[in-house]
């Protein structure tokens, strides 16, 4: 095994939301972590705020403190434009790319199989779309024909936002870190 995790996620903060004590305690353990943002996450503020170019400034630093408290050891940043997140193929040959370069134990990302729509939020359409492409990513970096470089297997998912868990994680020790 790698020991290696690679977190993939829609917008800054949406880690360090879903499982920042759980990724905290995987560091602890001696994992690398990688970190994938797909927005820039320029359009979450709730006050009027700043130029876009300031805002996409702010979220990128807030994003790469966090990671330092959390043990990550590099932040991919996709640049797609907050809110406007498709499932496609240049994202998907993004994350292969990425998948091939940090050979990931472990995915973490949002349930692609949660579609119960019971939160705008949870079921932002961003996270839905990376969810699906996350998802599609993991199979297609098995393969050796459908994009450049050595195949990788992952060897397992942890999905957060699911409507039915099957795992929970205590995090009561490292709930400082998280916060
Ligand atoms: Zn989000």
């Amino acid at each position: 095994m790698s020991k290696v995790i690679l977190a993939i996620s829609a917008h800054p903060d949406d880690i360090e939301f879903a499982c920042g004590g759980t990724m905290f305690k995987f560091a602890e353990k001696g994992y690398d972590i990688y970190l994938v943002v797909a927005t820039n996450g320029e359009n979450g503020f709730k006050i009027s705020y700043k130029p876009r170019t300031e805002r996409v400034r702010i979220r990128h630093l807030e994003q790469l403190k966090a990671a330092k408290i959390l043990g990550v050891k590099n932040v991919f940043f996709l640049n797609y434009r907050d809110g406007y997140l498709t499932y496609n193929d240049q994202l998907r040959s993004k994350l292969v790319k990425i998948i091939k370069k940090v050979r990931p134990e472990i995915i973490f990302t949002f349930d692609p199989g949660n579609k119960s729509f019971e939160n705008v939020n949870l079921h932002h359409r961003d996270h839905r779309a990376i969810a699906e492409v996350a998802f599609d990513a993991v199979f297609a970096s098995r393969n050796r024909y459908m994009f450049k470089g050595d195949p990788h297997s992952v060897s397992s998912f942890y999905f957060f936002g699911p409507d039915k868990p099957n795992h929970f994680e205590n995090i009561v020790e490292v709930y400082k870190q998280k916060n």
